[in-house]
């Protein structure tokens, strides 16, 4: 008997599984609206055009490929600390932030959580109720029990914020808590400036350590509005890690390149942190590679580059909400005047409502292809797919 013998067929993943399954599906007008990925008009990913030239860049260079640094390329490290905390952060210029270049926002969630796993493992792990499907998952992997705090309110279509609050209260100190910093998925709502307030002072009070996720920055209301919860918890003194992704603002899926920062109470603390950091990043994969680093680099520090980053991406974001409204009229045009909620989701996704039963009519009836929880990403729509997606819907809503 072979050892491999031991191990067992696992299920397909909930998300990346459906994308084999839609992409085996040999029906001409399926429609992919189970990853959290931007499609263009066409139905293709962009490659940014500040992306395109920070390329060819790149590409003339011809550097050798030299190992980075186990924390990264140090321009890119700059470059990022700036965009999430601001060029004159008081707490970058103390020296308080760790900061690692990971492997997307996964990467970063996962050395993050094996950080805190080494410093504390017994403690648990609250993300909300629901969440990206792959937090509960990461965080187990990594050791930790992991829960649930009340988010989403599916009878007033919004935050249960009450029944948050009052779940954080009943943590034990030292429990480490997930939070979506803008663009909730798959729920696709936001806490708002008050609120994140409350849940800061409860942070406190009850000695939990936030663990922000920030993977959508831009894609709410804006690149600085999006990143101001990274402001209040800076200002409130609290130590907080905070993971960043830019495979959805760069669209940069592929070449996995993302952050993680430790915000810390010393400069003394955070060269800790770094070299406990650097341990995790060491034992697993040595150093993070070059080429998205290289990219994002030169697009941020660039001002013409940076200038054409923020207005595509700015287009990106109406483009979405002009086709959350386009699927609400078409909705209605077509009888279903309950699902105005999905225009003002913010984000990539629509937490549909659908049942599990309709999501999956839905997927073998007419070959639309979105999550079991009625997650579908409306940031995969265009106009040549959109009424077919709401004729789709129409028909399983009966
Ligand atoms: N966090 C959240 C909330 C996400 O939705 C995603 C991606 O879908 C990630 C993290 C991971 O991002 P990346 O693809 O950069 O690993």
């Amino acid at each position: 008997m072979s050892l491999f013998d031991r191990a067992e067929l696992a299920p397909a993943d909930p998300i990346l599984g459906l994308t084999e399954a839609f992409n085996a599906d040999t029906r001409p007008e399926k429609v992919n609206l189970g990853v959290g990925v931007y499609l263009g008009e066409d139905g293709k990913l962009p490659l940014m055009a500040a992306v395109r030239s920070a390329e060819e860049r790149v590409t003339q260079q011809h550097k050798p490929k030299a190992y980075l640094g186990i924390d990264g390329m140090p321009a890119y490290r700059d470059a990022v600390r700036a965009l999430i905390f601001g060029a004159d952060s008081a707490a970058l210029a103390d020296g308080r932030i760790a900061t690692v270049q990971t492997l997307g926002g996964t990467g970063a969630l996962k050395v993050g959580a094996d950080l805190l796993h080494q410093l504390s493992p017994e403690a648990t792990v609250l993300i909300s109720d629901p969440s990206w499907e792959n937090h509960r998952a990461l965080f187990t992997r990594a050791g930790f029990t992991v829960d649930a705090y009340r988010y989403y309110d599916a009878e007033a279509k919004g935050i249960d914020v009450d029944g948050m609050l009052e779940d954080l209260r009943a943590a034990a100190e030292g429990t480490v808590v997930v939070l979506h910093a803008c663009c909730h998925n798959p729920t696709g709502y936001d806490l708002t400036g008050e609120q994140w307030d409350a849940v800061i002072d409860v942070l406190r009070e009850r000695g939990l350590v936030p663990f922000l996720d920030m993977a959508y920055q831009g894609f709410g209301f804006g690149i600085a509005e999006d990143g101001a919860v990274v402001t209040k918890f800076i200002d409130s003194g609290l130590n907080f890690l905070l993971s960043t992704s830019y495979s959805k603002s760069f669209s940069l899926y592929g070449e996995r390149i993302g952050s993680l920062s430790v915000v810390l109470g010393s400069a003394e603390e955070a060269k800790k942190v770094l070299s406990q950091l650097k341990i995790v990043v060491r034992t697993n994969y040595s150093n993070p590679p070059t080429e998205g680093a290289a990219l994002v680099t030169t697009v941020l520090t660039d001002p013409e580059l940076r200038q054409s980053w923020e207005d595509e991406l700015g287009s990106m974001r109406e483009r979405i909400k002009t086709l959350r409204q386009g699927l609400v009229d078409a909705l209605a045009a077509r009888g279903i005047s309950d699902m105005g909620f999905i225009a003002e989701q913010l984000g990539m996704f629509s937490y549909s409502g659908l049942t599990k039963d309709q999501m999956i009519a839905l997927r073998t009836e007419h070959g639309v292809y979105g999550l079991d929880s009625g997650r579908m990403c409306v940031a995969a729509l265009n106009t040549g797919n959109l009424d077919y997606v709401a004729d789709a819907i129409a028909s399983v809503r009966g």
